[in-house]
């Protein structure tokens, strides 16, 4: 079937888990009533998709409180208790933790998510991960003192983790990357090599997702430097038309990104952004399906993936479900016009 739909990654959790319409909110579960929290939320996430109509499903991003620092969490090597105000992404500052010493995976990560939820259902499952370089712009390095060195450290341990997922069931394994729409020359200098490391190896699909970020106010404001045309994939597409990662994951819902760009990914599966996370608003399914009609002028129907532009985390929970349904909707509108 063409045009099979799937998220970039996260939803929101119940609000018995985690407080609503909140980044990086505190668990209000723990022990083993967290842990079962946790399944619980992945069940519902899942269900959600299904019923929605959604082809290739993740966990919604359950057991995670931040995309990034919940994998760093697990690592050996970084200081979590003396946290270190650094300027993400060039936008806003945040506490992170600090590298202190040679990072290494203390345990596997999401590894028993992805079983648990490969048990749950039929449907291809994607698991998502953090990118080497959007985990080097997110935290405070004491120790290797080079955005290189710990990408490419970074890149080996997310390669033991992504080897092991695809054990466990994962189809796909996307590595989320907004980090690559900053560092321009950084992405072009390592970032692609150290993505390639992190993907090594594997015989799944393997994605890239590069977004303008959530709606949080730090992004929007961001956005509102970049011009009437956000050409920063300019540069990136290139380079991933030319690399070993299957997809790639982009913005183009309510985006000021010139279609045409796409064109730039010959040859690879792309994930279309075709729902706006960043406003409260479910579109139509019309809506979604003129931006997939919009973007098959440069992308051929066999390698079109509708999604969404970015992370449904911050939504409140009707909001995002009536979106997965709006998605899906709008795959199926093109899909008849087209007859698949
Ligand atoms: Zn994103």
């Amino acid at each position: 079937m063409l045009l099979q739909t799937t998220i970039a990654g996260s939803l929101p959790k119940p609000a018995w888990l985690a407080e609503p319409k909140k980044l990086w909110a505190p668990w209000l579960l723990e022990g083993e009533l967290l842990d079962e929290g946790k399944r619980d939320a992945m069940r519902l996430a899942l269900a959600d998709q299904e019923s929605a109509g959604i082809d290739i499903v993740t966990d919604g991003e359950q057991t995670r409180r931040h995309f990034v620092t919940t994998f760093i969490e697990n690592l050996e090597g970084v200081d979590f208790r003396n946290k270190r105000t650094v300027r993400i992404r060039n936008r806003y500052d945040a506490d992170v933790p600090v590298v202190v010493g040679k990072v290494a995976r203390a345990r596997p990560v999401y590894v028993e998510d992805i079983r648990f939820l490969r048990s749950q259902t039929k449907r291809r499952i994607k698991s998502t991960l953090p990118g080497p370089m959007t985990m080097v712009d997110t935290l405070y390095d004491n120790h290797y003192r080079s955005r290189e060195k710990l990408a490419r450290e970074f890149a080996a341990i997310l390669n033991q983790e992504a080897r092991e997922l695809e054990r466990a069931g994962a189809d796909v394994i996307q590595f989320d990357e907004p980090a690559f729409n900053v560092y321009m020359d950084e992405v072009a200098a390592w970032g692609i090599e150290a993505l390639e490391a992190a993907a090594a190896g594997l015989k799944c699909k393997t994605a890239v997702h590069i977004c303008y970020g959530y709606g949080i106010k730090a992004n929007i404001d961001w956005k509102k430097t970049l011009g009437s045309e956000w050409r920063q994939y300019e540069s990136t597409f290139p380079l991933l038309a030319r690399s070993m990662i299957d997809q790639v994951s982009l913005e183009c819902a309510n985006s000021r990104v010139p279609l045409e760009l796409l064109a730039l990914l010959e040859g690879k599966d792309v994930l279309v952004g075709a729902i706006d996370v960043a406003n409260e608003t479910v579109e139509r399914p019309e809506q979604v399906a003129a931006t997939i009609r919009a973007t098959m002028k440069f992308v051929p129907a066999e390698k079109l993936y509708p999604c969404t532009n970015c992370g449904m985390v911050p939504l409140p929970r009707e909001i995002a479900l009536g979106k997965l349904r709006a998605l899906a909707s709008g795959a199926a509108l093109v899909r008849r016009e087209i007859g698949v």
